[in-house]
């Protein structure tokens, strides 16, 4: 299965460390523009007391995530360590898109550089930094939804993936949420006002 998304069809792609405020982010767009639709990835980790599946994700385990892997379902995907994937499901961005909808992905920085490699003008890619990395430390502390170990192995990761920021186009650093938010949403709108000329069409 390839995925083929015409001239009109528009993506949206966040991306950047766990503890950037991407998905709050993320969760703003989805509040402010209707033709929005999450792209809910696949994932092995454990669910989250708040999470519902087939809402937040796809939680599979280890061995459909690699039966699916098997038969080349997924647009990007990870093994973040042993057994802990992640992943986008073509099946799901084929999904949005035939529904005339815009699809919005929230993916670590390596999913996001895999993701944009698929699509053209058609994707507006962004990359969301925290101010520091100490910021990004006291962030996923407050967080704790995790054992110590899986936090250092996620600063680690979220150190790591700092240094790609240069590779996107589009980069918001997350020093007042608010004013995140709202940087965001004028980056969505005017993506959005944009005219893609159709390629087929003579100039
Ligand atoms: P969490 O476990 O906190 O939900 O997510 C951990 C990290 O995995 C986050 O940075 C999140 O954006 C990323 N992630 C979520 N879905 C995907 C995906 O489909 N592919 C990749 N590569 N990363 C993902």
């Amino acid at each position: 299965m390839k995925i083929n998304p015409n001239f009109q069809h528009r993506l949206v792609l966040f991306c950047g460390p766990s503890g950037s405020g991407k998905t709050t982010i993320v969760h703003h767009l989805m509040t402010v523009f209707p033709q929005m639709r999450f792209s809910i990835s696949a994932t092995t980790r454990e669910r989250r007391p708040n999470e519902e599946h087939g809402r937040d994700y796809y939680f599979l385990s280890p061995d459909e995530f690699r039966q699916r892997l098997a038969r080349g379902e997924f647009l990007e995907w990870e093994e973040v360590y042993k057994d802990r994937f992640y992943g986008t499901l073509k099946s799901e961005v084929e999904r949005i898109l035939a529904g005339g909808h815009i699809a919005l992905f929230d993916v670590d920085v390596e999913g996001g550089l895999q993701i944009r490699k698929h699509f053209g003008r058609q994707l507006l890619d962004v990359f969301v930094m925290p101010p520091s990395v100490d910021d990004l430390h006291k962030r996923l502390v407050a967080r704790a939804t995790e054992s110590e170990e899986s936090l250092f192995r996620r600063l680690d990761k979220a150190e790591k993936e700092m240094k790609y920021a240069f590779r996107f186009n589009h980069v918001i650093v997350n020093r007042v949420l608010e004013d995140a938010r709202r940087e965001a949403e004028l980056m969505v709108r005017n993506f959005l006002s944009e005219e893609i000329p159709d390629p087929e069409e003579p100039a």
